[in-house]
């Protein structure tokens, strides 16, 4: 019933709980697969990642969960990395030589003119605040310069998963509404999603806001790009408290069918593959 998951914070980042109540809840509601991927380190303290200091102890954490719960639920250990810029992204050596199952690659922050580093993934007000205050409110420039962060993760690559495409798509909205319906909006979207597609990599739907904004990240309008391009999909809930561990997964498989795409990508038994959607 693809009952799986690899987008998942812990108390390790900003996460809601520990590492083993995600674990325990997966089981509950019969998860096959399961992967944990907190925040990972940046090179300057936040309140979201997790300290560098603290890899070690998450990977130990993990393996010992792995442990316990050996034959009830194929657990994975991934990380959530920034592109922030050529210096801290996921293709860089220290984050290559981690043991780790996986990687998802994800953009959260940009630079304003002044080299400062803004935080975008945030609520749409802060985020119309920050436009405002850093990026001269050009809706434009900030959506572009997103689009062009993720190209270069793309470029420089290092991991598996590109985490929430698209995701700036509903704070611009509400800057400039409409604003993907945009011909550059369409064209910036569309030369990502097919660099995506010739480097191989999987693309997830995030479904971590579905039930309180009604979009996916990717939303709906993406699918047939997805579709076109034959990018290997999967259905994330990047869930922070456990209880949601499980949430708008139903409607995205659902929403995917719906535009024509059968299949999405499972961890199983350490490889990728790719599963009929069975719901
Ligand atoms: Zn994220
Ligand atoms: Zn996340």
């Amino acid at each position: 019933m693809n009952l799986t998951n690899y987008h998942s914070h812990t108390s390790f980042c900003d996460g809601r709980a520990p590492m083993e109540d995600f674990v325990k809840e997966a089981i509950r509601q019969g998860f096959t697969s399961y992967g944990i991927s907190s925040h990972a380190p940046l090179p300057f303290p936040t309140h979201w990642t997790m300290k560098k200091e603290d890899v070690e102890s998450y990977l130990e954490e993990f393996r010992s969960l792995k442990n316990e719960y050996q034959g009830r639920i194929e657990l994975y250990i991934g990380l959530e990395i920034d592109y922030l810029d050529e210096y801290s992204n996921p293709s860089i050596e220290y984050f290559r030589n981690l043991p780790l199952d996986y990687r998802i690659g994800s953009v959260h922050l940009l630079k304003d003119d002044k080299g400062e580093i803004v935080d975008v993934d945030c609520s749409k007000e802060v985020f119309k605040e920050r436009l405002d205050n850093h990026f001269h409110s050009d809706v434009k420039a900030t959506v572009l310069a997103y689009f062009s962060k993720l190209m270069s993760m793309a470029e420089l690559g290092g991991f598996d998963i590109v985490g929430h495409a698209d995701k700036i798509a509903y704070n611009a909205s509400f800057c400039q509404p409409n604003v993907s319906e945009q011909s550059w909006y369409k064209q910036a979207q569309r030369d990502l999603f097919a660099f995506i597609s010739e480097k191989g990599y999987m693309m997830e739907v995030n479904t971590k806001a579905y039930h309180k904004l009604g979009v996916f990240y990717p939303d709906t309008t993406c699918f047939s790009l997805i579709k076109e391009m034959h990018i290997p999909v999967l259905v994330n809930s990047d869930s922070h408290y456990p209880e949601l561990v499980n949430d708008g997964r139903i409607e995205a498989l659902q929403a995917l069918k719906t535009a024509g795409i059968n299949m999405v990508m499972e961890l199983i038994a350490g490889k990728w593959q790719e599963n009929p959607i069975l719901v």
